[in-house]
């Protein structure tokens, strides 16, 4: 199981980090040991400043290899809500060096997923409203239909050069608003106005 996570794939959020917008998809990916599921985030002792980024999450359920965009849908029926915590301070440094962002975004527990739905319960996965709450405050909202790439485009391309396979995870991008986390912070997810995940940092 991998996690591929799509960067700077909402406009908001790309200029508030002062990247520039892509022209394709901006891909990294995360271990299978980053993935969290359940329990609290602990803080790691190598980063002062663990960022905050909420995401619509994509469950694949088939194998496949050079999706067509047009066939990408039938790859996917489930959709969670899921944190991609973030090493700031440790990306800033890497990325002024030249160099992978693989510690600061790859590292345990860095993939928090929420409770997976069936997409069929929504009307359209490309208009979905979404928010973090942080101690009961709205700290990030965003809508998927603000996506550069949408989810469909965004699995054509990762299937370009990963093969996906069943149980693959793909983040798809947080809207502007991120910030840091701090010990005690209860973080709750909405997806539709419904609660998708609540856990604590530690
Ligand atoms: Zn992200």
């Amino acid at each position: 199981m991998k996690i591929v996570c799509v960067g700077r794939n909402y406009l908001a959020h790309a200029k508030e980090l002062h990247n520039p917008v892509p022209t394709s998809p901006v891909l990294f990916i995360k271990p299978e040991t980053a993935l969290l599921r359940a329990g609290d985030f602990y803080l790691p002792s190598f980063s002062k400043e663990i960022h905050h980024e909420i995401e619509l999450v994509v469950r694949i359920n088939r194998a496949g290899k050079s999706i067509a965009e047009d066939f990408a849908k039938n790859y996917y029926s489930e959709i969670a809500l899921g944190i991609d915590f973030t090493a700031r301070d440790l990306q800033e440094e890497l990325k002024k060096q030249g160099l992978p962002w693989e510690k600061s975004k790859g590292f345990d527990n860095s993939a928090f997923v929420g409770n997976f739905l069936d997409k069929n319960a929504f009307e359209n996965i490309q208009n979905l409203d979404f928010a973090l709450q942080i101690n009961q405050k709205t700290v990030q909202t965003g809508n998927t239909q603000d996506m550069i790439f949408a989810i469909d485009k965004i699995i054509a391309d990762i299937s370009q050069y990963f093969t996906l396979k069943v149980g693959d995870l793909i983040f798809t991008g947080t809207p502007s608003g991120v910030g840091a986390v701090q010990i005690g912070d209860v973080l709750e997810g909405f997806l539709e106005g419904q609660s998708n995940f609540k856990f604590s940092i530690r």
